[in-house]
């Protein structure tokens, strides 16, 4: 479903992403983690088309984003993302921000987004919110919301960058329940996360990088477990 080869990414002289390889295979979950600045976030956001590769190669179910070629709002639908921050329209109501892309894409009648969106609050447990705001909602609500609105799109793939992050520690577990629902569903995701514990239990696969490197893959119980790698035993020692 994925296939980053050689990817490199510079903002001016930074050099951020220094030659990452990895592949996501259907229904894969693979968890990104490292330190602050290593360059998770930039490479989610080269698997969506929000940023350009420097150079290198990234083929997102089977479009190849790195080519010229390819129309790339046609590739991010096929894409979900979802932020720390939920970005929701302020100015609508819940059903309609999930609603929005679908209708305005051509995806969908209104009448037809509107069942899909009331089908898609209930799977995240907020089918008694679908007229409120979102000023209105927790944090926890508000993001699983943002979860619906990009599920709305049925993307093949979900990226999930730090979507946990802001929220107050006693709407996290609201949302990895989400989350973890929908791994179970057999989506192919990739989660950037500060949630070791949750990586160990969800993902088939962790990637540990550093410094726009990839240091060391495996599975949850090999990397966690017995890290190969003194760069990814000083990174665990300290967030464990
Ligand atoms: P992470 O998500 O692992 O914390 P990021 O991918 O956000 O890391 O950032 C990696 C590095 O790239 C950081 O040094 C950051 O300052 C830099 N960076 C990210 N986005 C931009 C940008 N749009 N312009 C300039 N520098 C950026
Ligand atoms: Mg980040």
């Amino acid at each position: 479903m994925i296939e980053v080869v050689g990817l490199r990414k510079s903002f001016g002289s930074n050099e951020v992403l220094r030659g990452i390889d990895f592949a996501v295979s259907e229904g894969e979950v693979v968890s990104l983690i490292g330190p602050s600045g290593s360059g998770k976030s930039t490479i989610l956001r080269c698997l969506n088309g929000l940023e350009q590769a420097t150079a290198g190669r990234v083929t997102v179910d089977g479009f190849e984003i790195t080519s010229p070629k390819t129309d790339i709002n046609k590739v991010r639908q096929h894409v979900g993302m979802v932020f720390q921050h939920f970005n929701l329209f302020p100015n609508m109501t819940v059903i309609e921000n999930v609603m929005l892309a679908p209708v305005d894409l051509g995806r969908k009648t209104k009448t037809e987004a509107r069942a899909a969106a009331l089908a898609l609050l209930e799977r995240v447990g907020l089918s008694e919110k679908a007229d409120a705001r979102p000023s209105s909602l927790s944090g926890g609500q508000k993001q699983r919301v943002a979860i619906a609105r990009a599920l709305a799109m049925e993307p093949q793939i979900m990226l999930f960058d730090e979507a946990t992050s802001a929220l107050d520690p006693e709407m996290v577990g609201e949302v990895l329940q989400v989350i973890r629902d929908l791994a179970a569903s057999g989506m192919t995701m990739v989660l950037v996360t500060h949630e070791m514990g949750f990586a160990r239990e969800v993902c088939d696969r962790v990637v540990f990088m550093a410094d726009g490197v990839v240091v060391e893959e495996g599975a949850p119980d090999q990397v966690f477990g017995s890290p190969q790698q003194t760069r990814t035993q000083e990174f665990l020692s300290k967030v464990l």
